[in-house]
């Protein structure tokens, strides 16, 4: 019995790594407590690393990635999952350090695991993906520090992205006014949709300032894109306002940040990590995207793929040019 996934290979010689659909024995898998069968997984930014030369995320070759799944247990060692079960599955440096999603069959540690929640299939838990659970993980780290709607505009960054798209569709959802920076003009009507209420042109915010501070203009942030945008808009954040900082599309520094922002207005940077969540927390934001995240929106985000196209999404999701979510129907 063989299974289809998406292999990637290196070639000792020259050090380049391909990408091809390969059949796959079940022998192959890495020994773990759960076997899954695959139903959907996803594209991430660290996907398109993974695909291609591996960024530096990859251990061993011959290498499955794919950061995220979602299927139905197949057999099970654990005592807390048993055939049948519905799973999802991201983080924890599964499609870098260890096979991921991108197969008919995944072999995993229990612990990396949670249940479904209610009200997900495994379609919609992938749409979702790591991208949306890092959106909802942001919302409410933003919540804790005590944004709520009448605070005022809430800016997100590099938001026709995965983490952007799901983010605007959140906010909005919770009544939020929501301001989606964007370098892509042609998606105003895609953020309006999800329910952007104001477009921000992203070269409104590329030019580094030395200026300490500026006009107040948002009351929180859920920031992509880091690089010159982030040391903009903390200098932008309303008075006690916060920015929930989870990734890196334009750049790894913070450039032209100061200090002003957080000793003059009590500002907030708040880091978002998904991997490593602990499984408590993990509970708790995947059943708030069951709660508050419309289900019609995100459909509209969605763009079906299957184990084939991945070499091609890989290269454009590094390139900034996918929009919203990918869904990869493994099968
Ligand atoms: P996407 O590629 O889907 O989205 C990133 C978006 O950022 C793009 O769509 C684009 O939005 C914008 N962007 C891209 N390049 C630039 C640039 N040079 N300058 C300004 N904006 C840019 O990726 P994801 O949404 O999946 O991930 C976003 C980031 O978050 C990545 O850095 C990723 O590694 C990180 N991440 C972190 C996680 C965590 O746990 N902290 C989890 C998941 C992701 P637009 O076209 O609208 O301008």
């Amino acid at each position: 019995m063989t299974f289809n996934a998406l292999v990637v290979e290196k070639d000792a010689d020259s050090g380049k790594t391909t990408a091809a659909v390969q059949a796959l024995a079940e022998t192959d898998l890495p020994d773990a407590e759960v076997t899954v069968a695959v139903e959907y997984s996803t594209v991430n930014y660290k996907d398109g690393l993974c695909i291609g030369p591996g960024g530096g995320l990859v251990r061993r070759y011959p290498h499955v990635p794919g950061i995220d799944f979602a299927g139905t247990v197949e057999a099970s060692d654990d005592a807390r999952y048993k055939p049948g079960d519905k799973v999802v599955l991201t983080g924890w440096r599964v499609g870098e350090a260890h096979w991921g999603g991108y197969a008919q069959k995944a072999r995993v540690r229990a612990d990396w695991l949670v249940p479904l929640p209610d009200g997900l299939d495994t379609r919609a838990a992938m749409a979702v993906g790591t991208a949306g659970l890092t959106a909802m993980l942001a919302v409410m780290a933003l919540q804790d520090h005590g944004l709520t709607p009448d605070k005022g505009p809430v800016l997100v960054t590099g938001a026709a992205g995965g983490v952007g798209s799901v983010a605007v569709a959140i906010l909005s959802n919770l009544g939020f006014e929501v301001a989606a920076v964007t370098g892509r003009p042609e998606q105003e009507g895609y953020l309006r949709d999800l329910g952007a209420t104001q477009i921000v042109p992203r070269a409104e915010l590329t030019e580094v300032t030395r200026k300490p501070l500026e006009g107040e203009q948002w009351a929180g942030c859920v920031d992509a894109v880091a690089g010159a945008m982030l040391g903009r808009v903390l200098k932008q954040v309303k008075y006690g306002g916060s920015v929930a900082a989870i990734g890196l599309a334009g750049g790894a520094a913070i450039e032209g940040a100061l200090i002003t922002p957080f000793i003059l207005r009590g500002v907030n940077l708040l880091g978002i990590d998904s991997v490593m969540q602990p499984y408590d927390a993990r509970l708790r934001a995947w059943a708030r995207i069951a709660s508050d995240l419309p289900m019609d929106r995100l459909e509209a985000m969605v763009q079906p793929a299957t184990l084939s196209d991945l070499p091609r999404l890989g290269a454009e999701i590094l390139k900034g040019q996918v929009k919203g979510r990918v869904v990869v129907d493994v099968n």
